[in-house]
C-alpha cells in the first residue's frame, strides 16, 4: 500500500464522516427530539464526528 492509497482511504473516511453527520430524522421516532435540537443530532457518533471535522478544518486553515 502506497502513500496515495493511504491518502485515498483517509479521504473516504472523511467523506463517510460527513455523510453520517446529522442525518435527516424526518419520519423517525427521533424526529421531535432532533427538531427541538435545531436539527443537530445529539448522539455520541455525531458529536465525535463534528469534533473531528472541526479539528481537521482548523488544521487545514493553519497550513
Ligand atoms: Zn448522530
Amino acid at each position: 500500500m502506497g502513500v496515495e492509497n493511504a491518502l485515498f482511504n483517509q479521504i473516504q473516511a472523511l467523506a463517510a464522516l460527513e455523510d453520517g453527520l446529522d442525518m435527516d430524522f424526518t419520519g423517525t421516532q427521533w424526529e421531535a427530539e432532533w427538531l427541538a435540537n435545531n436539527k443537530v443530532c445529539p448522539c455520541k457518533a455525531c458529536i465525535i464526528a463534528r469534533d473531528c471535522l472541526k479539528l481537521i478544518g482548523e488544521l487545514e486553515a493553519a497550513k
